[in-house]
Protein backbone atom coordinates (compact mmCIF):
# COMPACT_ATOMS: atom_id res chain seq x y z
CA UNK A 1 0.00 0.00 0.00
CA UNK A 2 1.29 3.62 -0.94
CA UNK A 3 0.34 6.07 1.66
CA UNK A 4 -1.54 9.24 0.47
CA UNK A 5 0.03 12.11 1.56
CA UNK A 6 -2.14 15.47 1.26
CA UNK A 7 -0.77 18.90 0.53
CA UNK A 8 -3.16 22.18 1.47
CA UNK A 9 -2.28 25.62 2.07
CA UNK A 10 -1.94 24.46 5.46
CA UNK A 11 1.48 22.32 4.56
CA UNK A 12 2.71 22.88 1.38
CA UNK A 13 6.04 24.37 2.27
CA UNK A 14 6.96 20.78 3.57
CA UNK A 15 7.11 19.84 0.12
CA UNK A 16 10.49 19.42 -0.89
CA UNK A 17 10.41 20.14 -4.43
CA UNK A 18 8.72 23.39 -3.33
CA UNK A 19 11.11 24.50 -0.73
CA UNK A 20 13.92 23.40 -3.35
CA UNK A 21 12.88 24.93 -6.75
CA UNK A 22 10.66 27.80 -5.47
CA UNK A 23 11.34 31.59 -4.68
CA UNK A 24 10.66 32.29 -1.27
CA UNK A 25 8.26 35.44 -3.37
CA UNK A 26 6.93 32.43 -5.28
CA UNK A 27 6.03 30.29 -2.00
CA UNK A 28 4.45 33.23 -0.59
CA UNK A 29 1.85 33.87 -3.89
CA UNK A 30 1.26 30.28 -3.39
CA UNK A 31 -0.36 31.25 0.56
CA UNK A 32 -1.94 34.49 -0.93
CA UNK A 33 -3.96 32.67 -3.25
CA UNK A 34 -4.22 29.69 -1.89
CA UNK A 35 -5.93 31.51 1.15
CA UNK A 36 -8.83 32.86 -1.54
CA UNK A 37 -8.66 29.55 -3.96
CA UNK A 38 -8.38 25.74 -2.05
CA UNK A 39 -5.87 23.63 -3.67
CA UNK A 40 -4.94 20.44 -2.53
CA UNK A 41 -2.09 18.54 -4.09
CA UNK A 42 -0.36 14.68 -3.29
CA UNK A 43 2.86 13.26 -3.23
CA UNK A 44 1.78 11.34 -6.53
CA UNK A 45 1.15 14.18 -7.96
CA UNK A 46 4.02 15.86 -6.67
CA UNK A 47 6.54 12.95 -7.06
CA UNK A 48 5.19 11.30 -10.00
CA UNK A 49 3.35 14.10 -12.28
CA UNK A 50 5.17 17.23 -12.14
CA UNK A 51 8.37 17.84 -13.87
CA UNK A 52 10.12 20.14 -11.20
CA UNK A 53 12.89 21.41 -13.82
CA UNK A 54 10.50 23.05 -15.47
CA UNK A 55 7.80 23.87 -13.04
CA UNK A 56 6.91 27.07 -14.35
CA UNK A 57 5.72 25.85 -17.64
CA UNK A 58 4.38 22.28 -16.15
CA UNK A 59 0.83 21.97 -17.42
CA UNK A 60 -0.16 19.46 -13.80
CA UNK A 61 1.93 22.64 -11.74
CA UNK A 62 -0.13 25.00 -13.09
CA UNK A 63 -3.05 22.81 -12.59
CA UNK A 64 -2.30 22.17 -8.85
CA UNK A 65 -1.08 24.96 -7.27
CA UNK A 66 -2.37 28.60 -7.12
CA UNK A 67 -0.70 31.36 -9.55
CA UNK A 68 -0.75 34.78 -8.71
CA UNK A 69 -2.40 36.02 -11.72
CA UNK A 70 -5.49 33.78 -10.80
CA UNK A 71 -6.44 36.64 -8.16
CA UNK A 72 -6.92 40.31 -9.70
CA UNK A 73 -3.93 42.32 -8.56
CA UNK A 74 -6.62 44.36 -5.95
CA UNK A 75 -7.59 41.14 -4.45
CA UNK A 76 -3.92 39.83 -4.58
CA UNK A 77 -2.48 42.60 -2.27
CA UNK A 78 -5.56 42.47 -0.19
CA UNK A 79 -4.74 38.91 0.51
CA UNK A 80 -1.40 39.85 1.18
CA UNK A 81 -1.85 42.85 3.22
CA UNK A 82 -3.58 40.90 5.42
CA UNK A 83 -1.44 37.75 5.73
CA UNK A 84 1.40 40.24 5.89
CA UNK A 85 -0.08 42.50 8.77
CA UNK A 86 -0.53 39.23 11.08
CA UNK A 87 -3.95 39.55 10.26
CA UNK A 88 -5.92 36.00 12.49
CA UNK A 89 -7.16 32.61 10.96
CA UNK A 90 -10.50 33.87 11.32
CA UNK A 91 -9.78 37.64 9.87
CA UNK A 92 -8.20 35.81 6.60
CA UNK A 93 -11.12 33.97 6.37
CA UNK A 94 -13.39 36.88 5.90
CA UNK A 95 -11.15 38.67 3.86
CA UNK A 96 -11.34 35.09 1.55
CA UNK A 97 -15.11 35.31 1.58
CA UNK A 98 -15.80 38.70 0.46
CA UNK A 99 -13.09 38.17 -2.47
CA UNK A 100 -14.71 34.48 -3.12
CA UNK A 101 -18.21 36.24 -3.57
CA UNK A 102 -17.01 38.16 -6.45
CA UNK A 103 -15.55 35.84 -8.03
CA UNK A 104 -19.16 33.77 -9.23
CA UNK A 105 -18.86 30.95 -6.77
CA UNK A 106 -22.39 29.38 -7.81
CA UNK A 107 -22.87 30.56 -11.86
CA UNK A 108 -26.60 30.28 -12.75
CA UNK A 109 -28.69 30.22 -9.72
CA UNK A 110 -27.07 26.76 -10.06
CA UNK A 111 -28.21 25.57 -6.59
CA UNK A 112 -31.50 26.88 -7.52
CA UNK A 113 -32.57 25.94 -11.12
CA UNK A 114 -32.35 22.19 -11.22
CA UNK A 115 -33.05 20.80 -7.97
CA UNK A 116 -35.60 18.25 -8.35
CA UNK A 117 -38.78 17.03 -6.43
CA UNK A 118 -39.75 14.22 -4.82
CA UNK A 119 -43.14 14.73 -3.22
CA UNK A 120 -42.40 17.98 -1.17
CA UNK A 121 -39.19 17.01 -0.70
CA UNK A 122 -36.13 19.05 -2.31
CA UNK A 123 -33.29 17.10 -3.13
CA UNK A 124 -30.91 19.13 -2.52
CA UNK A 125 -28.12 16.66 -3.33
CA UNK A 126 -29.61 16.29 -6.89
CA UNK A 127 -29.63 17.89 -9.96
CA UNK A 128 -31.93 16.97 -13.13
CA UNK A 129 -31.22 19.09 -15.90
CA UNK A 130 -31.37 16.51 -18.84
CA UNK A 131 -34.08 14.43 -19.59
CA UNK A 132 -31.89 10.89 -19.52
CA UNK A 133 -29.28 11.60 -16.60
CA UNK A 134 -29.47 12.35 -13.12
CA UNK A 135 -26.63 14.10 -11.03
CA UNK A 136 -26.49 12.98 -7.24
CA UNK A 137 -23.74 14.55 -5.22
CA UNK A 138 -23.25 12.26 -2.23
CA UNK A 139 -22.37 14.35 0.69
CA UNK A 140 -19.19 11.80 1.57
CA UNK A 141 -18.05 12.76 -1.84
CA UNK A 142 -17.77 16.45 -1.56
CA UNK A 143 -14.34 16.82 -1.56
CA UNK A 144 -11.37 15.81 -4.54
CA UNK A 145 -8.55 14.49 -4.92
CA UNK A 146 -7.22 17.29 -6.33
CA UNK A 147 -8.45 21.10 -6.11
CA UNK A 148 -7.97 21.51 -9.90
CA UNK A 149 -7.45 26.19 -9.90
CA UNK A 150 -9.94 25.78 -12.86
CA UNK A 151 -12.63 24.05 -11.17
CA UNK A 152 -16.03 25.86 -10.65
CA UNK A 153 -16.15 23.48 -7.51
CA UNK A 154 -14.21 25.20 -5.19
CA UNK A 155 -16.84 26.74 -3.17
CA UNK A 156 -17.75 23.13 -2.21
CA UNK A 157 -14.18 23.05 -0.48
CA UNK A 158 -14.13 26.02 1.37
CA UNK A 159 -16.58 26.05 4.02
CA UNK A 160 -19.45 27.94 2.40
CA UNK A 161 -22.21 25.62 3.98
CA UNK A 162 -25.07 27.16 2.34
CA UNK A 163 -23.77 26.62 -0.96
CA UNK A 164 -22.97 22.97 -0.88
CA UNK A 165 -24.54 20.59 -2.36
CA UNK A 166 -25.10 17.42 -0.21
CA UNK A 167 -27.66 14.25 0.50
CA UNK A 168 -27.76 11.61 2.04
CA UNK A 169 -31.28 9.59 1.22
CA UNK A 170 -30.69 7.12 -1.51
CA UNK A 171 -34.28 5.98 -0.86
CA UNK A 172 -35.45 10.00 -2.50
CA UNK A 173 -33.20 8.77 -5.03
CA UNK A 174 -34.90 5.67 -5.86
CA UNK A 175 -38.36 7.32 -5.47
CA UNK A 176 -37.68 10.01 -7.71
CA UNK A 177 -35.34 7.63 -10.73
CA UNK A 178 -38.71 5.14 -10.41
CA UNK A 179 -41.49 8.79 -10.92
CA UNK A 180 -38.86 9.87 -14.09
CA UNK A 181 -38.61 6.63 -16.15
CA UNK A 182 -36.95 8.55 -19.01
CA UNK A 183 -33.96 8.79 -16.60
CA UNK A 184 -31.64 5.98 -17.60
CA UNK A 185 -28.52 7.35 -16.04
CA UNK A 186 -27.42 8.21 -12.55
CA UNK A 187 -23.79 10.09 -12.69
CA UNK A 188 -22.44 10.17 -9.24
CA UNK A 189 -19.78 13.49 -8.73
CA UNK A 190 -18.86 15.82 -6.34
CA UNK A 191 -16.44 16.85 -5.16
CA UNK A 192 -14.83 13.77 -6.11
CA UNK A 193 -17.08 10.75 -5.18
CA UNK A 194 -14.38 8.24 -5.53
CA UNK A 195 -12.96 9.69 -2.25
CA UNK A 196 -15.95 8.06 -0.80
CA UNK A 197 -14.78 4.71 0.85
CA UNK A 198 -15.53 1.83 -0.63
CA UNK A 199 -17.97 0.85 1.46
CA UNK A 200 -20.12 3.48 1.22
CA UNK A 201 -19.97 3.31 -2.82
CA UNK A 202 -21.12 -0.05 -2.26
CA UNK A 203 -24.00 1.19 0.26
CA UNK A 204 -25.15 3.50 -2.74
CA UNK A 205 -24.62 0.83 -5.84
CA UNK A 206 -26.41 -2.18 -3.79
CA UNK A 207 -29.23 0.12 -3.13
CA UNK A 208 -29.94 0.57 -6.62
CA UNK A 209 -29.24 -2.54 -7.65
CA UNK A 210 -31.52 -4.20 -5.00
CA UNK A 211 -34.21 -1.37 -6.04
CA UNK A 212 -34.25 -2.83 -9.46
CA UNK A 213 -35.34 0.06 -11.40
CA UNK A 214 -36.30 -1.19 -14.63
CA UNK A 215 -34.88 2.23 -16.58
CA UNK A 216 -31.82 2.47 -14.48
CA UNK A 217 -28.99 1.43 -17.12
CA UNK A 218 -26.24 3.30 -16.44
CA UNK A 219 -24.00 4.55 -13.42
CA UNK A 220 -21.42 7.22 -14.11
CA UNK A 221 -18.60 8.48 -11.52
CA UNK A 222 -17.31 11.62 -12.55
CA UNK A 223 -13.36 11.19 -11.15
CA UNK A 224 -10.23 12.86 -11.19
CA UNK A 225 -8.94 9.68 -9.14
CA UNK A 226 -7.72 7.70 -12.33
CA UNK A 227 -5.28 10.92 -13.00
CA UNK A 228 -4.58 12.18 -9.22
CA UNK A 229 -4.35 8.82 -7.34
CA UNK A 230 -4.52 5.47 -9.43
CA UNK A 231 -3.70 3.44 -6.60
CA UNK A 232 -7.57 4.42 -5.52
CA UNK A 233 -8.21 1.70 -8.12
CA UNK A 234 -4.90 -0.09 -7.27
CA UNK A 235 -3.14 -0.44 -4.06
CA UNK A 236 -5.38 1.53 -1.49
CA UNK A 237 -6.96 -0.64 1.07
CA UNK A 238 -10.34 -1.17 -0.42
CA UNK A 239 -9.28 -1.00 -4.11
CA UNK A 240 -10.19 -4.70 -4.85
CA UNK A 241 -12.92 -4.05 -2.97
CA UNK A 242 -14.43 -1.02 -5.53
CA UNK A 243 -13.48 -3.19 -8.42
CA UNK A 244 -15.62 -5.66 -7.20
CA UNK A 245 -18.81 -3.08 -7.03
CA UNK A 246 -18.10 -2.43 -10.48
CA UNK A 247 -18.17 -6.44 -11.24
CA UNK A 248 -21.19 -6.55 -9.14
CA UNK A 249 -23.80 -3.62 -10.98
CA UNK A 250 -22.20 -5.23 -14.38
CA UNK A 251 -23.35 -8.67 -13.37
CA UNK A 252 -26.96 -7.01 -12.30
CA UNK A 253 -26.94 -5.24 -16.47
CA UNK A 254 -26.02 -2.37 -15.09
CA UNK A 255 -23.54 -0.55 -16.84
CA UNK A 256 -20.51 1.47 -15.23
CA UNK A 257 -19.12 4.16 -16.67
CA UNK A 258 -16.20 6.31 -15.72
CA UNK A 259 -16.18 9.67 -16.78
CA UNK A 260 -12.59 9.99 -15.88
CA UNK A 261 -11.01 13.68 -15.61
CA UNK A 262 -7.93 13.78 -17.72
CA UNK A 263 -6.07 17.60 -18.56
CA UNK A 264 -3.12 16.51 -20.00
CA UNK A 265 -1.21 13.66 -21.74
CA UNK A 266 0.93 13.92 -18.99
CA UNK A 267 -1.29 12.49 -16.42
CA UNK A 268 -1.10 8.95 -18.60
CA UNK A 269 2.54 8.03 -18.62
CA UNK A 270 3.11 6.28 -15.26
CA UNK A 271 2.96 2.81 -14.87
CA UNK A 272 0.40 3.11 -11.99
CA UNK A 273 -2.58 5.18 -14.03
CA UNK A 274 -1.89 2.29 -16.93
CA UNK A 275 -2.51 -0.88 -14.02
CA UNK A 276 -5.16 1.02 -12.61
CA UNK A 277 -7.27 1.41 -16.42
CA UNK A 278 -6.37 -2.27 -16.99
CA UNK A 279 -8.00 -3.32 -13.58
CA UNK A 280 -11.26 -0.65 -13.95
CA UNK A 281 -11.76 -2.13 -17.36
CA UNK A 282 -11.31 -5.72 -16.39
CA UNK A 283 -14.36 -4.99 -14.83
CA UNK A 284 -16.14 -4.57 -17.52
CA UNK A 285 -16.68 -0.68 -16.87
CA UNK A 286 -15.97 1.63 -19.52
CA UNK A 287 -13.87 4.76 -19.30
CA UNK A 288 -14.91 7.88 -20.81
CA UNK A 289 -12.11 11.01 -21.15
CA UNK A 290 -13.49 14.63 -20.52
CA UNK A 291 -11.75 17.92 -19.69
CA UNK A 292 -11.37 21.60 -20.21
CA UNK A 293 -9.23 23.76 -22.65
CA UNK A 294 -6.75 25.85 -20.36
CA UNK A 295 -5.03 28.38 -21.60
CA UNK A 296 -1.50 27.01 -20.26
CA UNK A 297 -2.32 23.64 -20.07
CA UNK A 298 -3.40 22.28 -22.55
CA UNK A 299 -4.19 24.84 -25.21
CA UNK A 300 -2.42 22.89 -28.45
CA UNK A 301 -3.64 20.66 -31.08
CA UNK A 302 -0.73 18.34 -30.05
CA UNK A 303 -1.48 17.88 -26.39
CA UNK A 304 -5.27 16.98 -27.19
CA UNK A 305 -3.78 14.51 -30.12
CA UNK A 306 -1.52 12.69 -28.29
CA UNK A 307 -4.17 12.55 -25.28
CA UNK A 308 -7.06 10.99 -26.74
CA UNK A 309 -4.53 8.34 -29.15
CA UNK A 310 -3.13 7.16 -25.87
CA UNK A 311 -6.78 7.07 -24.61
CA UNK A 312 -7.49 4.83 -26.97
CA UNK A 313 -4.39 3.03 -26.96
CA UNK A 314 -5.26 2.19 -23.31
CA UNK A 315 -8.84 1.79 -24.15
CA UNK A 316 -10.39 4.77 -22.73
CA UNK A 317 -13.31 6.66 -25.11
CA UNK A 318 -12.48 10.13 -26.02
CA UNK A 319 -15.63 12.00 -24.67
CA UNK A 320 -16.28 15.78 -24.24
CA UNK A 321 -13.36 18.97 -24.64
CA UNK A 322 -15.01 21.24 -23.40
CA UNK A 323 -14.81 25.30 -23.27
CA UNK A 324 -13.45 26.47 -19.83
CA UNK A 325 -16.37 27.74 -17.99
CA UNK A 326 -16.38 31.04 -15.72
CA UNK A 327 -15.98 31.44 -12.46
CA UNK A 328 -13.29 31.40 -9.97
CA UNK A 329 -9.86 31.80 -11.80
CA UNK A 330 -11.42 31.59 -15.22
CA UNK A 331 -9.95 34.78 -16.77
CA UNK A 332 -6.87 33.09 -16.70
CA UNK A 333 -7.50 29.63 -18.42
CA UNK A 334 -10.12 31.56 -21.03
CA UNK A 335 -9.72 30.09 -24.64
CA UNK A 336 -11.33 32.26 -26.97
CA UNK A 337 -13.91 29.89 -28.96
CA UNK A 338 -12.61 30.36 -32.09
CA UNK A 339 -9.10 29.36 -30.96
CA UNK A 340 -10.86 26.29 -29.04
CA UNK A 341 -12.60 25.43 -31.94
CA UNK A 342 -8.94 25.53 -33.87
CA UNK A 343 -7.58 23.35 -31.22
CA UNK A 344 -10.17 20.69 -31.80
CA UNK A 345 -10.51 20.87 -35.54
CA UNK A 346 -6.32 20.25 -35.72
CA UNK A 347 -6.40 17.94 -32.86
CA UNK A 348 -9.30 15.93 -34.33
CA UNK A 349 -7.56 15.99 -38.01
CA UNK A 350 -4.32 14.58 -36.27
CA UNK A 351 -5.81 11.10 -35.31
CA UNK A 352 -7.79 8.04 -37.04
CA UNK A 353 -11.54 7.68 -36.15
CA UNK A 354 -11.36 5.50 -33.52
CA UNK A 355 -10.97 8.42 -31.18
CA UNK A 356 -12.87 10.63 -32.97
CA UNK A 357 -15.44 9.82 -30.50
CA UNK A 358 -14.96 12.87 -28.58
CA UNK A 359 -16.80 15.64 -28.84
CA UNK A 360 -16.48 19.62 -28.69
CA UNK A 361 -15.60 22.73 -28.59
CA UNK A 362 -18.69 21.94 -25.84
CA UNK A 363 -19.91 24.91 -23.60
CA UNK A 364 -21.99 23.35 -20.64
CA UNK A 365 -24.41 26.72 -20.47
CA UNK A 366 -27.39 27.13 -18.95
CA UNK A 367 -29.77 26.46 -21.88
CA UNK A 368 -27.68 23.08 -22.52
CA UNK A 369 -24.18 22.07 -23.63
CA UNK A 370 -23.75 24.00 -26.70
CA UNK A 371 -20.92 22.65 -29.23
CA UNK A 372 -19.15 25.04 -31.24
CA UNK A 373 -19.62 23.24 -35.04
CA UNK A 374 -17.17 26.10 -36.49
CA UNK A 375 -16.68 29.07 -38.09
CA UNK A 376 -18.05 30.00 -41.56
CA UNK A 377 -19.36 32.94 -43.64
CA UNK A 378 -23.57 32.85 -45.17
CA UNK A 379 -24.52 34.91 -47.09
CA UNK A 380 -21.28 37.43 -46.95
CA UNK A 381 -21.61 37.26 -42.87
CA UNK A 382 -18.92 35.72 -40.96
CA UNK A 383 -20.86 33.46 -38.27
CA UNK A 384 -20.41 30.72 -35.82
CA UNK A 385 -22.15 27.91 -36.30
CA UNK A 386 -23.69 25.98 -32.87
CA UNK A 387 -25.85 23.19 -31.89
CA UNK A 388 -26.70 21.49 -28.46
CA UNK A 389 -25.48 18.56 -27.77
CA UNK A 390 -27.59 18.40 -24.87
CA UNK A 391 -31.02 21.07 -24.21
CA UNK A 392 -33.10 21.55 -20.98
CA UNK A 393 -35.83 20.83 -23.57
CA UNK A 394 -34.41 17.81 -25.61
CA UNK A 395 -35.91 19.30 -28.68
CA UNK A 396 -33.28 21.78 -29.08
CA UNK A 397 -30.78 19.28 -29.61
CA UNK A 398 -28.87 18.78 -33.11
CA UNK A 399 -30.41 21.99 -34.45
CA UNK A 400 -28.13 24.05 -36.05
CA UNK A 401 -27.78 28.09 -35.14
CA UNK A 402 -25.84 30.48 -36.06
CA UNK A 403 -24.43 33.39 -33.90
CA UNK A 404 -22.47 36.64 -34.88
CA UNK A 405 -18.58 35.72 -35.27
CA UNK A 406 -16.85 37.49 -32.26
CA UNK A 407 -13.11 36.65 -32.20
CA UNK A 408 -13.21 37.82 -28.60
CA UNK A 409 -16.28 35.59 -27.24
CA UNK A 410 -14.91 33.32 -24.77
CA UNK A 411 -18.51 32.14 -23.76
CA UNK A 412 -22.46 31.48 -24.99
CA UNK A 413 -23.22 34.83 -23.12
CA UNK A 414 -20.62 36.56 -25.41
CA UNK A 415 -22.21 35.88 -28.28
CA UNK A 416 -25.33 37.08 -30.20
CA UNK A 417 -27.96 35.97 -33.18
CA UNK A 418 -26.47 36.19 -36.50
CA UNK A 419 -28.47 37.86 -39.48
CA UNK A 420 -30.10 40.50 -37.57
CA UNK A 421 -32.14 38.41 -35.58
CA UNK A 422 -33.28 39.42 -31.98
CA UNK A 423 -32.81 36.48 -30.06
CA UNK A 424 -31.70 32.31 -30.69
CA UNK A 425 -34.43 30.23 -31.34
CA UNK A 426 -34.41 28.41 -27.77
CA UNK A 427 -34.54 31.99 -25.70
CA UNK A 428 -38.43 31.85 -25.62
CA UNK A 429 -38.29 29.33 -23.70
CA UNK A 430 -34.72 30.34 -21.60
CA UNK A 431 -33.52 34.07 -21.79
CA UNK A 432 -29.38 34.46 -22.05
CA UNK A 433 -28.28 37.08 -19.65
CA UNK A 434 -25.85 39.02 -21.85
CA UNK A 435 -25.49 41.54 -18.50
CA UNK A 436 -21.99 41.37 -17.58
CA UNK A 437 -21.21 42.52 -14.32
CA UNK A 438 -18.27 41.06 -12.54
CA UNK A 439 -19.28 38.34 -9.85
CA UNK A 440 -22.78 37.78 -11.59
CA UNK A 441 -23.96 36.05 -14.65
CA UNK A 442 -23.20 32.32 -16.29
CA UNK A 443 -24.05 29.59 -16.50
CA UNK A 444 -23.74 25.85 -15.48
CA UNK A 445 -20.96 24.12 -14.75
CA UNK A 446 -19.31 21.09 -17.15
CA UNK A 447 -19.46 18.31 -14.86
CA UNK A 448 -16.54 15.81 -14.49
C1 LIG B 1 -22.91 17.08 -18.96
C2 LIG B 1 -24.07 16.92 -18.08
C3 LIG B 1 -24.74 15.70 -17.98
C4 LIG B 1 -24.32 14.49 -18.77
O1 LIG B 1 -24.47 14.71 -20.14
P1 LIG B 1 -24.06 13.61 -21.19
O2 LIG B 1 -24.05 14.32 -22.50
O3 LIG B 1 -25.10 12.55 -21.12
O4 LIG B 1 -22.73 13.10 -20.78
C5 LIG B 1 -25.82 15.63 -17.15
N1 LIG B 1 -26.26 16.71 -16.44
C6 LIG B 1 -25.64 17.89 -16.52
C7 LIG B 1 -26.18 19.05 -15.73
C8 LIG B 1 -24.53 18.04 -17.35
O5 LIG B 1 -23.91 19.24 -17.42
S1 LIG C 1 -14.15 18.47 -9.20
FE1 LIG C 1 -12.61 17.71 -10.64
S2 LIG C 1 -11.83 19.53 -11.61
FE2 LIG C 1 -12.86 20.18 -9.75
S3 LIG C 1 -11.28 20.26 -8.19
FE3 LIG C 1 -12.23 18.25 -8.07
S4 LIG C 1 -10.93 16.95 -9.37
FE4 LIG C 1 -10.47 19.05 -9.89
Amino acid sequence: MEKYQAFTLRNFRSIPQIDQYLSEEERFAIEVVGNVLPFKANNYVVDQLINWDNYKEDPIYILTFPQKDMLEKDHFDEMAMAIKGGASKSELKLVANKIRLELNPHPAGQLEKNVPMVDDIRLTGVQHKYRETMLFFPSQGQTCHAYCTFCFRWPQFVGMNELKFAMRDVELIIAYLREHPNVTDILFTGGDPLIMKTKIIESYVDALIDAKIPNLKTIRFGTKALGYWPQRFTKDADADQLLRVFEKAKKAGIHIALMAHFNHPQELQTEEVKLAIDRVLNTGSVIRSQSPVMRGINDNADAWATMWQQQVELGCVPYYFFVARDTGAQDYFAVELERAWRIFRNAYQKVSGVARTVRGPSMSAGPGKVHIVGVSEVNGEKVFVLQFLQGRNPDWVCRPFFAKYDPKAIWLDDLYPAFGEEQFFFENEYKINRKKMSGTSRLEPELI
